[in-house]
């Protein structure tokens, strides 16, 4: 596994810092609680799609796109960061948004939906819940064209095994910071939405010989779609950067999380946002880490882990959204 080999570009300003959370780890009396701070990767408000963006925009660029198209729910931070990828790019940028609440779309909203039109996105596009956003997508690419201009389609989330290699490379940096600490962890926990990360962490885990099991905490499905669409992007993100895939049962989801649905509030998310903020004056989000904090939480307080071991969290932004969701945060 060589990934100097695919094209990148860099967004970021090094490796991201891996903090001790002492604090949290006190409060709840379990194991050493460590957080990998990708909330601080570079491009307007970081997180997790700026590593994915890295190799999604160097192909675009190498194929002489002009506009990058892509989609995501009404408060994607997928989306912000496509956009500000673009800016950064000197490159136009439109964005397809699924309504999957109804009547969620509100032009005036903050948050994301604020960033998007500050940041000068070219076009919005929204769609009713449960649409063929590939197919939206493909129609707005078309009306690029018809205009004189060179479209490329990113997939909502970055999630193709190009974008995956973002995750790949983060297990990369990672080995190289544990060695530099001299500290090994137990396990790893990130978020499974789209599974771009979960699938390129768990290729990354498997390319550098970590041996780390990774649990993937759930915010939209159930385990057996989940497991399924991690396993298939992990087989076909390996292949593309020719190491071996890992097992099935490497894949291990966890769906006691989610609650009624996508962006829907817990209470659990909104205990878990917080503790953090209280505890470690550390910003999560409602969507997306909440509620795989809300995960680690559940399982410490289960007896999951051994109180010796060290629990990497994966901390994957969001906090941008957060302004959006006061009332679903505190009562
Ligand atoms: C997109 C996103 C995730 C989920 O990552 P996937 O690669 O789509 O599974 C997690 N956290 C935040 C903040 C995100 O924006």
């Amino acid at each position: 596994m060589n990934l100097a080999v695919f094209p990148r570009r860099n967004y970021s300003y090094g490796p991201t810092p891996i903090a001790k959370l002492s604090r949290l780890s006190g409060t709840l009396g379990g194991p050493s609680i460590y957080m990998k701070r990708d909330d601080l990767l570079g491009l307007a408000g970081g997180g997790n799609k700026t590593r994915k963006l890295e190799f999604l925009v160097a192909d675009a660029l190498a194929q002489g796109a002009d506009t990058l198209i892509t989609c995501g729910a009404v408060q994607s931070n997928h989306c912000r960061l496509t956009l500000a990828a673009a800016v950064h790019e000197g490159l136009r940028c439109r964005l397809v948004l699924e309504e999957r609440v109804p009547g969620s779309y509100d032009k005036q909203a903050s948050g994301n939906n604020f960033l998007y039109a500050l940041l000068g996105v070219d076009a919005i596009t929204v769609v009713p819940g449960g649409s063929d956003m590939l197919a939206a997508m493909q129609a707005v690419a078309n009306a690029v064209e018809q205009a004189g201009g060179k479209p490329y389609i990113i997939p909502g989330g970055g999630s193709n095994p190009l974008g995956a290699i973002g995750y790949v490379a983060c297990v990369q940096e990672l080995a190289q910071q544990m060695l530099e600490h001299s500290t090994n962890f137990d396990y790893i926990v990130v978020p499974s939405g789209s599974g771009g990360t979960h699938a390129g962490v768990l290729v990354g885990v498997e390319g550098t010989h970590l041996n780390i099991p990774v649990l993937g905490i759930n915010v939209s499905r159930p385990n057996a779609l989940q497991e399924k669409l991690i396993y298939d992007l992990a087989v076909a993100t390996a292949t593309h950067v020719a190491c071996p895939a890992p097992e099935r049962d490497k894949v291990r989801c966890y769906d006691s999380y989610v609650g009624a649905g996508y962006s829907r509030p817990t209470p659990a998310m909104a205990e878990a946002v917080t503790l953090l903020a209280r505890t470690e004056g550390i910003l999560l989000d409602p969507v997306y880490t909440g509620k795989q904090m809300a995960g680690l939480i559940d399982l410490v307080r289960g007896g999951f882990f051994a109180p010796t071991d060290k629990v990497l969290f994966l901390h994957t932004g969001g906090a941008p959204a957060l302004y959006h969701y006061r009332g679903q945060v505190l009562a």
